[in-house]
Order: C-alpha cells, then structure tokens, then sequence
C-alpha cells in the first residue's frame, strides 16, 4: 500500500488528486492537506469583481466530494517538509497546522510515501508598502478579495451615477508582478461596465504595468496571427485598451501605495505618482514559504526550494545570461532534484528564469514581469505528476514517463469582458508553445499556425462554456475525465 499526500487544493493539487483517487486501487492513500474548505474557480472571480456573479458560483465545498471519493481531507496548513523523516524514524513526513473544527491551531504530521507540493503562490501584499484589500488597493486573485472589490467598484460606480468622476488604476502592484492577464481582463470588464453605465465620459481608466512593451503578459510577448496577418502582441493589446478608452503606464514598478496614491519607478529611473479613486493592483508572488528539514532537524530550504521559496524541479537553474536561456532549460516531469518522491506542480514549481527579458533602471530597481503559470499548465502538470506517481506505485520502476514542458504545451487566453449571451466580447490568444523556442522556430519563437489572436463574441461564449465545464469537471460529475485541463 502506498501513500500519496497533496497539499493544495487548487487547480493543479485538487487535479492530481482526482486522477489519482481515480488511477489508484482503493488499497492506497490519497491524502489532500488544503486550508480553504472550498475549491474556486479563479478566472471566473473577475465577473465576481464586477458584481456579475456572486461568490457562491465560483467556488463549492471540497469536503463532500473528498468523501465521495475517497481522498482524505484535511483542512490545514502546511508548514514544514521532512523528506527524511527524523531522528525516530525515516518515513518523510509533513507538519501541518489545523485551520478549522475542532482541532483549529493544532499541529500535527501526516507521513507520505509520496508528496505533491500544489500550494500556489503566496499573494505578496506586504512586498509592496500600502498594497491589498486591508490596506489602500484592491485585488481579484480571491472571491473574497474580488466581492469586496465589487463593494468598492460599485460605490465608485455609484459617485458616477451622481455626476462625480473617477480615476481607475488597474495592472501590476510590484515591480517583479505577474498575472498581468488577469488584471488586463479586469480593466476590460470595468471599461465595459461603465459604458454599459453610459458614465464614459466620466471615467479615467488607466493601466498600469511593469511590461517593457504593453501584450508581454510574463511570457516575453508574442507574434499572433490575426485575421490573415501576423502582428506582435504589443500592437494587438494596445488596439483593445485603446479602443476601450483605456490609457496606459509601462515600465512602471509600483513599490508604494497611499490611500489614492501609488509610487512607481520606471526604467529610466524616474519617481513618479498616479492618483485613483479605485484602484486594483496585482501583488508580487513568491512560493507558500514552507520549510526543508533533514533527518537531524538542520534547515535544508536552500536545497529544496528557491530563493522566492517556489520548490526546485528538474529545470535548469544554472544562472546564465538572457541571450543563452533555451526551452530545454524549463522543467518536464516537476520531480525534486533532492528527493524522487517530492514533486511540484502548478505555480508552486520555480522556474528556471522568466520568459521576458530582465530589465532593471538606473536605480538596480529589477522592473519585469515574472513568468506566469495560468489554469491549463497547472491542470496539465497535476495530471502528469498523477500519472508517473501512479506508474511508479504501479510498476515499481522509479522512471518518469509522462512529460509537459511549458516549452512544448500550447495554452489559450481568454480576455473576457461583459456577460451573458448576447453582451459579452472577448480577446482570445492561443500560443504554442507557452515558453518560446527560438531554436525550434527561428523566425517567431512560437508555432506561428497555433499562436493565435481574435476579437469577437465566439471567444466570450467559450470563457462562459469554460466557467460551467471545468466547475463540472472539478467537482468530478460524471464521466468528468473525459474533459481536457
Ligand atoms: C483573477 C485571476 C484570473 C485568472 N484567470 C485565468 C484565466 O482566465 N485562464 C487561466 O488559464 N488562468 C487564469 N488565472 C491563473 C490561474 O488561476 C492559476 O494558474 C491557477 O490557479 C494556478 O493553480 P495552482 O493550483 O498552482 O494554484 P492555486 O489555484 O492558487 O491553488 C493553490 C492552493 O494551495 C493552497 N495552499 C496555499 N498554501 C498552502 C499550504 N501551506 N498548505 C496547503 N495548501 C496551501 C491554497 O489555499 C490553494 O487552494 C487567473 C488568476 C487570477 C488570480
């Protein structure tokens, strides 16, 4: 009998959780280690965030559908690593700390034969002074964070309604930020809800963002295909926030934010300040901060996980300079270096190196978008790492077989804005691959025939079709495998 332990129930963990309950014999354990009792459907908290669907449609209770299936469920934080167990015996464990019920504060340990770290990013508020929903900005990245965003949106709506206009600040809350999708999808929605208001004429909406070039989006930008001609991802992006009436800051690394106020530096050195009456900043990532301990209790964090404590795979980290990084360099089975039986899927996997190119001011102040691991490579990762746990309970062999390099995966971006059936638009991109592979396509970095951008109503349907199927799919209603990541 074997142990499998997940920790996180998000997009990837509860999807490595699913296959494996779903490959594995009732003999073995599969144990999930989550602190929220519910699963959320994270793209969808954007209309959360614009008052067009409520909390309660983006996320369901994780507990039943554990019992249905036979994973047990914890509701509990992580907090330390002990790959070779202690000094009393060498079966790795994982201390956890209780969040809820009866044992709320607890700390206990839960052993694994084998361990799939899927904690996500750490939301990094306090890397940036004044930034979150506690403090002077808002945020979309939870449903909570995004229904009190919609409070404050509405209220500034409201203020419109009576004749008073409204600064809005949208896009990256640090220097280092990525995500920057998600927030370009957010300033669509709020354009569109105020002409939808018919208060454009009351509205100053910027976007702000630590881009070199607007449509980098962390992934160094893209050449797309669009409408029979190629055009790079730059002038696709900068058309939608134009012709949306939305005005633009880049190379723009926020490091402060006062009640209406943010601080930012550009690359050319310079301090600038832009006032808003609303305002929704993406912070800065860095991994869940778990530690590493060994057998004798000393501190092994430095070998397990990254300086931005996202845990180390099998990637290349061997610095080098922009010019030489190479797609072979980014990871393709997510194991541990240190311990084959660690692995780490979705976001909580570093990366070798961002995808756009580092760019720092005069200052040394690093202003560049950090590489973004969205829905469809974290859904794909869980499974894969599914799988090769499964064959190697199965088989007994210690190899990897199944693969899904970010350099090889293909992913599709759906921007969103406005909902319903007949009201809604959106801008979608495909690209292929996700990392770009200069040597593979030496004129566009990517497949040109699969890196794609269109505007239209189709896109919007397919956004809203998604809402419903992956929430089917993750709430493991029939023949829910038969659904891609
Ligand atoms: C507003 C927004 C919109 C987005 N829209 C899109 C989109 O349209 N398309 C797309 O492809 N991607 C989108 N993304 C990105 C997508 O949501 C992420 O890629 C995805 O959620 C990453 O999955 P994950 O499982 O790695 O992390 P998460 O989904 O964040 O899950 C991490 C889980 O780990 C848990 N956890 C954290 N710490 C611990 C701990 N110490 N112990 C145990 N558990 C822990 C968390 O509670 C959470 O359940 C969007 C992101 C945001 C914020």
């Amino acid at each position: 009998m074997a142990k499998v332990l997940v920790l996180g129930a998000g997009i990837s963990g509860h999807t490595a959780v699913s296959y494996l309950r779903r490959y594995l014999g009732k003999e073995h354990e599969v144990v999930m280690v989550s602190p929220n009792s519910n699963f959320q459907w994270v793209p969808s908290n954007i209309w959360v965030g614009v008052g067009l669907m409520k909390p309660d449609q983006v996320k369901f209770a994780l507990a039943p559908v554990y019992k249905k299936i036979g994973v047990t469920y914890k509701q509990a934080l992580a907090i330390s690593l002990h790959p070779e167990g202690n000094k009393d015996s060498d079966t790795p464990y994982v201390t956890i700390k209780y969040v809820a019920g009866e044992e709320e504060g607890k700390e206990d340990t839960v052993t694994y034969d084998y361990l799939v770290n899927a904690t996500g990013p750490k939301l990094n508020f306090s890397a940036t002074e004044g930034l979150g929903p506690d403090k002077f900005t808002n945020s979309v990245c939870t449903y909570d964070h995004a229904d009190h965003a919609w409070g404050n949106l509405e209220k500034a709506l409201k203020k419109m309604e009576n004749g008073e206009k409204q600064t809005f600040l949208i896009g990256t809350g640090h220097p280092l930020a990525t995500c920057q999708g998600a927030a370009f999808e957010y300033v669509l929605n709020i354009a569109f809800e105020v002409g939808k208001r018919k208060l454009s004429h009351l509205a100053d909406i910027w976007w702000i963002s630590n881009e070199y070039e607007l449509g980098d989006f962390g992934m160094g930008g893209a050449y797309v295909k669009r409408n029979g001609y190629i055009t790079p991802t730059k002038i696709f992006t900068e058309s939608i926030l134009k012709e949306s009436g939305i005005r633009w800051i880049k190379r723009a690394g926020v490091y402060k934010v006062e009640e209406g106020k943010a601080y930012y530096e550009n690359l050319r050195g310079e301090k600038h300040t832009k006032e808003f009456d609303f305002a929704m900043l993406i912070p800065g990532f860095s991994g869940s901060g778990m530690k590493a301990f060994a057998k004798d209790g000393s501190d092994i964090s430095d070998k397990v996980f990254a300086a931005n404590t996202m845990m180390k795979v099998d990637a290349d980290y061997t610095p080098k300079p922009y010019e030489e990084w190479s797609a072979a360099d980014w990871p393709e089975t997510y194991q541990s270096p240190v311990f084959d039986t660690m692995y780490a899927a979705g976001i909580a996997f570093a990366p070798p190196h961002t995808m756009s190119k580092p760019m720092q001011s005069p200052n040394g102040t690093k202003i560049f978008p950090t590489p973004p691991r969205t829905g469809m490579p974290s859904g794909v990762i869980g499974k894969i790492v599914a799988q090769n746990i499964t064959h190697r309970i199965k088989t007994g062999k210690n190899d990897n077989p199944h693969r899904a390099s970010m350099a090889k995966m293909g992913a599709a971006c759906i921007v969103s804005a406005g909902y319903g059936l007949f009201k809604g638009q959106a801008a979608v991109m495909t690209v292929k691959p996700i990392v770009q592979d200069w040597e593979k396509y030496p004129k566009w970095g990517r497949s040109i025939n699969d890196t794609v951008g269109v505007v239209g109503t189709a896109g919007h349907w397919m956004k809203l079709f998604m809402h419903y199927m992956f929430l089917y799919k993750a709430k493991l209603k029939p023949l829910w495998w038969l659904i891609p990541e």
